[in-house]
């Protein structure tokens, strides 16, 4: 405390910021943020598994593990039949997070875009919903009013870039800086004009430039061009942030105390395994009818009553085991679940790259990650290759064995280690791991 007053204190969320763009590779472009971590602290932490946006922020702002929140992932089943996924939103988030108990305590707070508050609850001051917004139509602000104020000021808002997954890199580069040139306007906007003890913005721009330019970037990334037309969005676009940074701090009490964090980091995707492939070639998952083309999981004919395990993914894989007495047609008998859950690990754990390699899978319990495992887990977490390699699905068609020579379409990302945090104007990293995942798979491509 100084001069009597409490210091405020500004978190700066940074989706997916990179620690070894953000320490090494650009570090002497990033001048407001290397003032931070100069005059502060800075350094790695660790993200939570899975290390992904949902759950992670809101495990950093709850200080609950994932499996306390009892939310895996982006999706989540909601019971255990085989239909049932459901999308964590706020709502999915019942253990309270820092701007509730400051609110209890009747200091202001400002929320602006923190993954995981839409549909935004009520809190002693402001909250804008984060990227999960469905649309600007949609109620995303507490209160009500602030959203004709976010429309007045920034119009039309973008909680997120539309298809960031899309192949027109220039419309979705636009996009990006506008989305994060609008953010930071409304950020500096609150600051000047709303009372608040404690403010946090999180911008999505970092993760989706990543998303869709980590190829162009990385010279050991298979789709690489030298001197390619993007080659420089990334840094550009670091250096954009780095500006709004410095602007955002002007509107900054001196002895505020600044931390700028991150969720997870990001890295090159290399290759895919499509790991509900692998499960039916081992037998574990049995269809009815063999695909011939691509579809979506929820959309086979699974032969539930010979189907002893299945998966989701994404970045990484959750497995699901069949078990009597839990799933409606379950066929592990509930005695043989934990053997067969460890065999399982270990036949994941030892599936090679394309050339025989190890590639050092990880098939992890929720029990052994998680102080308490709430809502409906996966019997499995699985990360193949380090993150760095496996994804699924639809486009790896038909190869149950990673390929470094078939990428997705999507590049990228998501490390674990992330990069964070710039207390009392310093900064750490945070993060993650990354992911490779799957989902489903059709045989021919
Ligand atoms: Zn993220």
């Amino acid at each position: 405390m100084k001069n009597g007053r409490e210091p405020k204190v500004v978190v700066i969320g940074l989706d997916c910021l990179e620690p070894a763009l953000l320490f090494n590779r650009f570090r002497n472009m990033l001048a407001n943020l290397q003032r931070l971590r100069e005059r502060g602290v800075s350094g790695r932490l660790r993200s939570c598994d899975p290390p992904i946006t949902v759950p992670a922020w809101s495990v950093m702002m709850s200080s609950k593990d994932p499996g306390t929140l009892g939310i895996y992932g982006f999706r989540n089943r909601s019971d255990y039949s085989y239909d049932k996924m459901a999308f964590a939103t706020g709502a999915s988030v019942r253990e309270p997070r820092v701007w509730d108990y400051l609110s209890r305590a009747g200091k202001s707070v400002v929320v602006l875009g923190v993954p995981g508050t839409y549909p935004p609850r009520p809190v002693n001051g402001v909250m804008v919903g984060c990227f999960l917004t469905p649309g600007l139509d949609k109620l995303y602000t507490y209160p009500a009013e602030v959203k004709e104020e976010v429309a007045r000021l920034v119009h039309p808002y973008m909680v997120d870039v539309p298809d960031f997954r899309t192949e027109d890199k220039d419309r979705l580069r636009d996009d990006i800086f506008r989305m994060t040139e609008k953010r930071f306007r409304l950020a500096r906007h609150f600051l000047r004009t709303k009372p608040w003890d404690f403010f946090m913005m999180v911008e999505m721009g970092t993760d989706r430039v990543h998303h869709g330019f980590w190829k162009y970037l990385d010279p050991a990334h298979p789709k690489y061009v030298p001197g390619n037309p993007y080659e420089r969005v990334i840094p550009d676009y670091y250096r954009y942030v780095d500006d709004r940074v410095g602007e955002l701090l002007e509107e900054v009490p001196e002895d505020a105390t600044v931390l700028v964090v991150s969720d997870h980091g990001a890295k090159g995707m290399y290759g895919g395994l499509c790991i509900n492939e692998w499960l039916i070639e081992q037998g574990y998952l049995v269809l009815k009818e063999y695909p011939t083309k691509p579809t979506r999981f929820a959309d086979l004919p699974v032969d539930w009553a010979r189907t002893r395990a299945w998966s989701e993914g994404g970045y990484y894989a959750r497995v699901f085991l069949n078990v009597q007495g839990r799933e409606p047609q379950g066929v592990i008998r509930a005695a043989d679940y934990e053997s067969f859950r460890d065999r399982l690990a270990q036949e994941i754990e030892a599936i090679p790259d394309d050339q025989g390699n190890p590639l050092g899978n990880q098939a992890l319990k929720p029990q052994d990650l998680y102080r308490r495992v709430n809502g409906v887990p996966p019997d499995l977490i699985v990360y193949f290759g380090g993150l760095t390699g496996a994804r699924s699905a639809r486009w790896a068609c038909g190869r149950s064995t990673p390929s470094r020579m078939t990428p997705g379409p999507m590049t990228p990302t998501m490390p674990r280690k992330g990069s964070t945090s710039l207390p009392g104007r310093a900064s750490l990293p945070a993060c993650a791991g990354t992911g490779a995942s799957c989902w489903m798979w059709p045989r021919p491509c």
